[in-house]
């Protein structure tokens, strides 16, 4: 019997991300390392690739931080709602009172959905604090001025949030990263 002899097609774990290959490929197709590269091509994959891994991190703490902001927004909204409440026999604060404390339910919520998902939480959070102010200022132009510095701080922190959680996501995506 004369069998043609296959290539040997060995399985090799990859140096970068541990992601099984045959040997033969040139190019780990999970993390872009150069599998059949120089040893100065390796090596300065592997530095680049320890680089954006300790730039993950700071993202993954800044994104961290930014959902404190949530919780922040939900205090923000039942301070503000009892305050309303407590300064005034209006018939109508009730109401502010229910709508803020319903606001800030709503900011718990997104705060313990960004444990498992930053992304919506930071979107939904984003969103409704816009629409929010929106309402607000078509029901009562002057609320504009009002904790002006607190509103903008707030949604730079959900942007800057939403921001590292997009470059978190291409840093894990290109280096195979987990
Ligand atoms: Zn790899």
């Amino acid at each position: 019997m004369n069998m043609p002899s296959l290539p040997a097609q060995a399985e090799t774990n990859c140096v970068a991300c541990n992601t099984t290959h045959f040997s033969g490929e040139a190019v780990c197709n999970f993390c872009g390392y150069p599998l059949k590269g120089t040893e100065q091509e390796q090596r300065s994959r592997l530095a680049r690739r320890a680089r954006y891994a300790v730039g993950l991190e700071e993202k993954m703490k800044r994104i961290k931080q930014s959902t404190y902001i949530l919780y922040g927004v939900a205090a923000l909204a039942a301070l503000y709602g009892i305050m309303q409440y407590a300064s005034t026999n209006e018939q109508e604060r009730v109401w502010v009172l229910i709508i803020n404390l319903g606001l800030s339910a709503t900011y718990i919520g997104l705060g313990f959905l960004s444990r498992n998902k930053p992304r919506a939480a930071l979107i939904i959070g984003f969103s409704v604090f816009i629409l929010i102010n929106l309402l607000n200022l078509l029901t009562e132009p002057t609320t504009l001025t009002r904790g002006l510095m607190i509103k903008v701080v707030i949604a730079l922190a959900l942007v800057k949030g939403m921001k590292a959680v997009i470059e978190a996501q291409k840093i894990r995506k290109e280096f195979n990263i987990e």
